[in-house]
């Protein structure tokens, strides 16, 4: 067995060497579904995986705008069409310096198998741009989505490829790309999803993601006979997926003692409740503010800079900021100290060192492809309520939410329970989205 995975692996290495996040996102794939591929013979001698890693399309184009002193700017964009065998291409995009390739293509990857999660008909993909929205101003946002989606409308639409958003990317930015598509297109169709409430948007979209991770953690702790109640809830990162999980968390009766950003994170022994957080949500998505400024409000707590926040003694962790913000050093110090339920909103948080301390530790650990995956569910909903003309209550959507994580819990559990009763849900997601997917493309042939 191991040398069918390495076999693969040094293939797979060979084609995308200086692609470090899409090794890392492949080996984790691979590791676990090999073994399953081997005793299916179904699957098995038909090159699934290798296609699988071969992204269907790959876009990258020149995005010039100008900036508010009239200096011209030069950004590159991306669409990774990685694969529509279950639907059109489906997922976010990236507005951040960092944004490359190799960052790209793991999360276009990782999003085939949580979509195929969701039950929902939804390929995977993903997007984005180096460009740096921190400290521009709304104009030059504005102009920026403009020019970035002059090339994109060309390669999408709502039955060949739906975008969303994901870091650096939210309503504001939704908005301005919306608007140029639909004046270039002439067309008034669902083609992105994370729209305004009065343009097509669905009820329950900004908080799909950071909900559905807690209702999969509660989950979770539901098989060891437990809940929120009580517990103490460590999450990173204060954008969207952050929030919403502190709100949940708060809703379930949890207490949340820590927020951050990339400058550090927070630290308030006394809980974040619900009018701190409040004063997040205005802090970071009305005034665009850094994480630090909470002390100006709110004295008692502490700001430690430049750090994430793994060593506050907690029950529950909550990854919600950006890929290997937890590594394996991290991954000893929140065992030691006594957490029982990781449960990843962000997209590859943990590193392959962190999660195999989890293992050891046989705590509750859910990888994001599982427990991220009900932002995509809703954006599935949003394009369906699209196609309908039709607009669900918040009570609908959310039950529907609550449903899809429910039942991609079931899944993992599925695939992933081990002989002695632990469940390892990074195997369990990952076979049971790989299955729908290559059945799909076992049913379409060679194409
Ligand atoms: P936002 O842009 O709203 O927020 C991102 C947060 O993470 C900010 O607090 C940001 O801090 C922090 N962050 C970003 N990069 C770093 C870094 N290198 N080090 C430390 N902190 C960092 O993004 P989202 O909340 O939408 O996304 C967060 C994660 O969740 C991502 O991994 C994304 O892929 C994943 N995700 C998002 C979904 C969605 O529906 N939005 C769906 C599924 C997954 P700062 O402001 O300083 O940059």
């Amino acid at each position: 067995m191991k040398n069918n995975i390495k076999a693969f692996l040094d293939l797979v290495k060979e084609r995308n060497g200086d692609e470090p996040e899409f090794l890392q996102a492949v080996e984790e794939v691979a590791e676990t579904v090999i073994p399953y591929i081997v005793k299916h013979d179904i699957y098995y001698g038909k090159n699934i995986l290798l296609r699988m890693v071969e992204p269907e399309r790959v876009i990258t184009f020149r995005v010039c705008w100008v900036d508010d002193s009239g200096e011209i700017q030069v950004n590159r964009g991306y669409r990774i069409q990685m694969n529509s065998a279950i639907g059109p291409y489906k997922g976010g995009l990236r507005f951040h310096p960092t944004v490359n390739m190799s960052i790209l293509k793991f999360l276009a990857f990782e999003q085939v198998f949580k979509n195929s999660l969701t039950t929902l008909p939804m390929g995977g993909g993903k997007g984005g741009s180096d460009f740096d929205p921190k400290g521009k101003s709304d104009n030059e946002i504005m102009r920026f989505c403009h020019a970035f989606m002059g090339e994109l409308f060309r390669h999408i639409g709502p039955n060949t490829d739906v975008p969303a958003g994901d870091i650096g990317v939210g309503s504001r930015e939704i908005g301005f790309l919306f608007g140029m598509y639909k004046k270039l297109r002439n067309e008034f169709t669902g083609v992105l999803t994370g729209k305004g409430m009065s343009w097509g948007g669905s009820l329950i979209r900004p908080e799909a993601t950071g909900y559905g991770n807690v209702y999969f953690a509660e989950k979770m702790l539901e098989t060891k006979g437990d809940n929120f109640k009580g517990k103490n809830v460590v999450i990173s990162g204060s954008g969207n997926v952050a929030q919403y999980a502190a709100e949940k968390v708060l809703q379930l009766g949890g207490r949340v003692l820590t927020l951050s950003d990339s400058s550090g994170y927070i630290y308030d022994e006394a809980g974040i409740d619900t009018e701190k957080l409040a004063f997040v949500m205005e802090l970071k998505n009305v005034k665009r503010g850094r994480i630090s400024e909470y002390l100006e409000s709110y004295p008692n707590a502490t700001f430690v800079k430049g750090k994430t926040p793994w060593n506050v003694k907690c029950d529950v962790a909550l990854p919600c900021a950006t890929q290997n913000e937890l590594d394996e050093a991290d991954a000893k110090a929140l065992v030691d100290n006594g957490c029982i339920c990781v449960s990843e909103g962000a997209n590859m948080p943990s590193t392959k060192a962190a999660i195999t301390v989890f293992h050891n530790a046989k705590i509750l650990f859910a990888p994001g492809k599982a427990s991220n995956a009900g932002g995509v569910a809703t954006s599935g909903l949003e394009m369906t309520q699209n196609s309908l003309r039709f607009k669900w209550t918040r009570e609908e959507v959310n039950t529907k939410l609550k449903d899809i994580m429910s039942d991609i819990h079931k899944s993992c559990l599925e695939f992933g329970e081990d002989e002695d009763g632990y469940v390892d849900y990074v195997r369990g997601a990952n076979i049971a989205g790989f299955v729908k997917v290559a059945d799909a493309m076992l049913a379409q042939g060679v194409v």
